[in-house]
């Protein structure tokens, strides 16, 4: 059979895949601990579920405006400008169906044919999907392990050509955890703004943080905005709320590109599921009772990460790993178990899920087979 020249070259979600394979496998009976999934395991604070049981209640059934409903996009808007320390317009935000849909609609409304795309390595896997999608050209770059694998201005200045279009990044980062301080990213904004590229940041794991910067992670709004070039902002209520089947995200933009981005969402999704507005619309109101809820789960993720990496450096002394610092990812390297059969991580990961029934994703889905990725947002 033959296909479009549209999904030629793409794959399917490997962290979905190796995440979907665990559930089958606990359904046929098998004692699986799952370590794939990257989805908090806390159910949603019972006052955002609140939130979208009574939207449905009192009517809000119906389609919204495209990128949301004004009130959303204002409560966006108010809590970006609180952060930035200046007006973000409500203009500028556009709801969609999860960060991911909002990575999708970034990538698609810049990034075309010709255009090249910098992944910054290891990078989430859908990244590199996405700009395939758009038939633009992922460019790959990873930094140094003595810097946690973090890129500087040098690495990027090494792959940056006349097409480079767009710079794709997440801080804290999915699969490291690693998190760019704030000079760190100062450093590659004025890279990138002074090449003109697009900086697409994705700031989803940003609540969860552990560093010692403040309650949340450094943010390209933290920049003083004469230091920022062309942006995009993409943050959601998936991680840091518990809220990942509630399909919520958003990205903030300069009003022209939001008004491109939405004119893209109004063919494919039109407007996110409004009761789940509704359950975010209070979640971005209320941010004394949001900061609340999410040191609530920080408690969890710390106290998971200090054991994780207490395990790691007393059992496992082969495997150097990224300290994380925010998300709820370790990402650790196996090269010291290569041989004997064993050539890669996903060998690795298919022999500890068949003998030890522990699921994780190999590092490959993420640009590095020496590396595998285990969640720990899961139980202690
Ligand atoms: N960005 C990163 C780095 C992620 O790990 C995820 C995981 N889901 C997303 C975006 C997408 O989140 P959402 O569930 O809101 O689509
Ligand atoms: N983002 C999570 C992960 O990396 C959820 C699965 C997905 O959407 O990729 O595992």
């Amino acid at each position: 059979m033959s296909f479009s020249e549209n999904i030629a070259r793409l794959q399917p979600s490997a962290t979905i895949a190796v995440s979907t394979l665990a559930k089958t496998l606990k359904a046929e009976g098998k004692d699986v601990i799952d370590l794939s999934a990257g989805q908090p395991d806390f159910d949603t604070p019972g006052w955002i579920s609140e939130a979208g049981i009574q939207g449905i209640q009192l009517g809000g059934t119906r389609y919204t405006p495209v990128a949301g409903m004004p009130e959303l996009r204002k409560a966006i808007a108010s809590m970006l400008s609180g952060r930035a320390g200046r007006d973000m317009s409500a203009d500028g935000v556009v709801v969609s169906s999860g960060a991911k849909h909002s990575l999708f609609n970034a990538v698609f409304t810049l990034a075309g044919p010709g255009d090249e795309v910098i992944v910054a390595g290891p990078y989430w896997t859908s990244y590199p999907q996405m700009v395939v999608l758009a038939r633009a050209e992922p460019v790959f770059v990873q930094g140094s392990p003595e810097r946690d694998l973090k890129l500087t201005p040098e690495d990027l200045e090494s792959v940056r050509t006349e097409n480079s279009r767009i710079l794709m990044l997440s801080t804290p980062s999915n699969p490291t955890g690693a998190v760019y301080s704030l000079d760190e990213l100062a450093a590659i904004a004025a890279w990138a703004k002074e090449h003109d590229i697009w900086l697409l940041c994705d700031e989803i794991y940003r609540e969860i943080y552990f560093g010692d910067d403040g309650p949340s992670a450094p943010s390209l709004l933290d920049l003083p905005v004469e230091d920022l070039g062309p942006f995009i902002l993409v943050d959601g209520v998936s991680k840091c709320f518990a809220m990942t089947g509630w399909r919520i995200g958003f990205a903030w933009a300069e009003p022209a590109v939001a008004k491109k981005m939405s004119a893209l969402q109004s063919h494919m999704t039109s407007n996110p599921a409004s009761p789940s507005q509704y359950a975010a619309l209070a979640a971005y109101r209320d941010l004394q009772h949001s900061a609340e809820s999410i040191a609530e789960m920080n408690v969890a993720f710390r106290r998971r990460r200090d054991l994780v990496v207490d395990r790691f450096k007393t059992l496992l002394p082969q495997f150097p790993f990224v300290t994380p610092e925010g998300a709820f990812y370790l990402f650790f390297n196996v090269e010291a178990a290569f041989g004997d059969g064993i050539e890669n991580a996903s060998d690795f990961c298919t022999k500890v899920l068949e003998e030890e029934g522990v699921a994780m994703v190999p590092g490959v889905a993420f640009g590095d087979d020496r590396y595998i990725r285990m969640s720990y947002a899961t139980s202690d």
